[in-house]
Parts: structure tokens; sequence; C-alpha cells
């Protein structure tokens, strides 16, 4: 049982017995880990308070990787993101960002940059961006960095490369060609635009996705296609994303 220092994103937090609270941490070095703090429902000062969902925290925890729970002995905030908590908008996103991340990592499997994804959406809703526009380049990278990458450059049925008219397929994860259209009835045309804009964020430097500009009619048919696709991959419903407008 070896002492372990990283740091980590609350998931969760649940009570346990009277005074206990057990944490789902994201962690920046183990993936994710669950974490027992003794006696801080009661004692919380013992801690430098109670640790809030989607704040960045330095961990340290007794590592006991053959029991699902680790011990924790030290959860210091670096970063409640207060901005983010004075707005409910913002707060709702919080939450839906920290849902998704929940649902594309398994227990102490190590993702750094999925870590690194995660605070710099939460920072980015600290400023003046919009939070849709925020929430699009987090879907797209998260997607990306957990192996659902949407297949854009050519069909994701026959591999042949698209010569127009595209629709495309949550189901089969990307684009049909005409040939191809039978094998999803669902699958939605989509505006190039669309497409251009999925594969900019997926290139660009973070900085220069969040000061992309997006027309309306592309934001909305981004936000469709992205939830659709997540709903599909992740075979579970997200139930966050009814709060956010
Ligand atoms: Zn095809």
């Amino acid at each position: 049982m070896a002492i372990q220092k990283s740091e980590a994103i609350i998931l969760k937090t649940h009570g346990f017995r009277e005074t206990s609270l057990i944490v789902n941490f994201f962690t920046q070095d183990f993936g994710k880990i669950n974490g027992l703090i003794k006696g801080i429902r009661t004692q919380p000062q013992r801690y430098g308070g109670m640790p809030l969902v989607f704040s960045r925290n330095l961990l340290v925890f007794y590592d006991t990787p053959k029991r699902d729970l680790n011990l924790v002995t030290q959860c210091d905030a670096q970063d409640q993101f207060p901005a983010i908590r004075a707005d409910l908008e913002k707060s709702n996103y919080a939450k839906y960002f920290i849902e998704l991340l929940d649902a594309v990592t398994f227990a102490h499997d190590k993702n750094e940059k999925l870590f690194e994804l995660a605070i710099l959406a939460l920072k980015a809703l600290c400023g003046n961006f919009q939070s849709q526009q925020i929430a699009r380049i987090f879907e797209i990278r998260l997607l990306n960095l957990s192996g659902f990458k949407p297949r854009l450059d050519a069909c994701v049925h026959c591999q042949k490369e698209i010569t127009g008219q595209e629709k495309f397929s949550s189901s089969l994860g990307g684009i049909l060609c005409l040939r191809c259209l039978g094998q999803d009835k669902n699958a939605k045309a989509v505006l190039k635009g669309t497409l251009a804009s999925i594969e900019y964020i997926e290139n660009s430097i973070w900085k220069k996705a969040l000061y992309l500009k997006i027309n309306r009619n592309i934001a909305s048919e981004l936000a469709n296609i992205l939830s659709s696709f997540l709903d599909i991959h992740l075979d579970k419903e997200i139930k966050s994303r009814k709060f956010l407008i």
C-alpha cells in the first residue's frame, strides 16, 4: 500500500455512514479512482472544507489497487472555479462536462490529455466565451481522446472518398457515401460547414477552436449530431444535458 499524490477533478460525492464521504475522482496520474475521506462530514475543517464537484484538487491517498476504495488523507482545493459556481448556466455546463468525463473513463485508466481537456474547458467557462461553443469543442475532443472519433474523411462503410451529398450516421460513427446510404436509414444530411467545423476543432489548438466563428445553423446542427453520436456510442443517457440551453 503506497502513498500517492495527484491532481484530481471531483466527479461525484456521496455520504458514507454519518461522518465520512466517498468521492469519485478523475486523477491526472491514476485515472478514475474512488476515495474515502473519513470524518470529513463532522470535521470539514480538518481537510480545509468539503470537496466540491468539478473542483481541481491536490489529492494524497493510500493506493490500494486490489480494493475499490482508497483512503484519502488530503484533498486540498487548488481551484473551485468560483466564476462557474456564481452562474447557473455555467454550472450546468460544468456538470455536463463532468458527466461526460465520467461516462468515457474507466477505473485506473490514466488519460492525461483528457484530464487536461477537462481543466481547459472549466477554465474557459470562467471566461466570456459562449458555453455552447465550449461544449461543442469539449464533446469533439472528448470523443477523439476516448476512441470514438467520427469518420469524416471517407465513407464509414466502404472507406471510399466522399463526393458530395453525404449524410452523417450517428450509429455507424461517420459519413456515408451515396452508394452506402442504405446502411443507415436514420443518417441525416449535414452542412459542409458542420463537417468542416468538426475537422477544424479536431486539428486546431484549443485557443483557436474557442475563437472559431460558427454560424447559428451550423451550431445547431453540430449540437444535434454530437448529442446523438454521444448517446449511441456511450450507450447511456447523459442526464445533465436537459438542463443546458
Ligand atoms: Zn460508402
